[in-house]
């Protein structure tokens, strides 16, 4: 590949990707840059950039405040940033502004709120569905027969693009119960191009599962430690919990 930016975490990954799609395109890499300098963003954003001459530079970030301290220092690197951790509805404002996608838009109050704020002269806002598919423990996501009233709500707002959905299936030891519900995503996701246009990404499967995640369909990988190292600890604290 490229000489000048060797990287070969970066290289096995997109080998690995390619393998898994088989016939069909290959799914788009979402790295996942959260807790990781703007330094090393700048790094992999060179060397996947040497591998792929066009496409965007796709990062995604779990937190709001953390993406503002980064983005000053990578203005000119063409990134596009996506927001993949839970978004409490008073940070919509600054996301709105600040991300070019956000994955994780599980309820109507955050998709009125994100639309509110995303401003007239920016080019609309790209989101993902994220769907609760298996974990019952976690509060994020909605249900899965929720999908269709908040995709008609989003549809109806000028200032959002809805792109699919995003999951992030509960880490099951057994990759057959990731299997399904991968799967099962995969059935939503189809039900959900058939009734809008427009739809083209399902955001699915993580370092530990992407070859899999890609095999049942997945369009968009999100991996973090498998490009990056493992990760220290998260840099931003400034989160606050949301009040109701
Ligand atoms: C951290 C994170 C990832 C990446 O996880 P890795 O296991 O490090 O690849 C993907 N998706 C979401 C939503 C995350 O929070």
């Amino acid at each position: 590949m490229s000489d000048a930016q060797p990287h070969p975490a970066l290289d096995a990954i997109l080998e690995r990707m390619s393998a898994a799609a088989g016939d069909r395109p290959r799914a788009h890499l979402l790295a996942v840059s959260k807790t990781q300098s703007a330094e090393a963003i700048a790094r992999v954003a060179e060397a996947l950039r040497a591998r792929q001459a066009d496409g965007p530079l796709a990062f995604g970030e779990n937190y709001v405040q953390e993406t503002l301290a980064k983005q000053p220092a990578l203005g000119g690197l063409g990134i596009e940033w996506h927001l993949i951790g839970h978004l409490q509805s008073n940070k919509a404002r600054e996301a709105a502004a600040a991300f070019d996608w956000v994955q994780t838009v599980d309820r109507l109050k955050l998709v009125e709120a994100l639309a509110r704020h995303r401003a007239p002269e920016q080019a609309p806002l790209n989101v993902l569905i994220q769907v609760n598919i298996d974990d019952e423990t976690s509060k994020h996501g909605c249900r899965p027969e929720e999908v269709d009233a908040l995709a008609a709500a989003i549809v109806n707002q000028p200032q959002l693009a809805l792109r699919g959905l995003m999951a992030i299936p509960a880490p099951d030891p057994d990759m057959d119960r990731r299997r399904t519900a991968f799967r099962r995503m995969r059935v939503l996701f189809d039900a959900l191009a058939a009734r809008h246009s427009g739809i083209d990404t399902l955001s699915m499967g993580m370092s530990e599962d992407y070859a899999l995640a890609i095999a049942e369909g997945a369009t968009m990988v999100r991996i973090g430690s498998a490009l990056f190292g493992a990760r220290g600890p998260k840099t931003a604290s400034t989160d606050v919990p949301e009040t109701p």
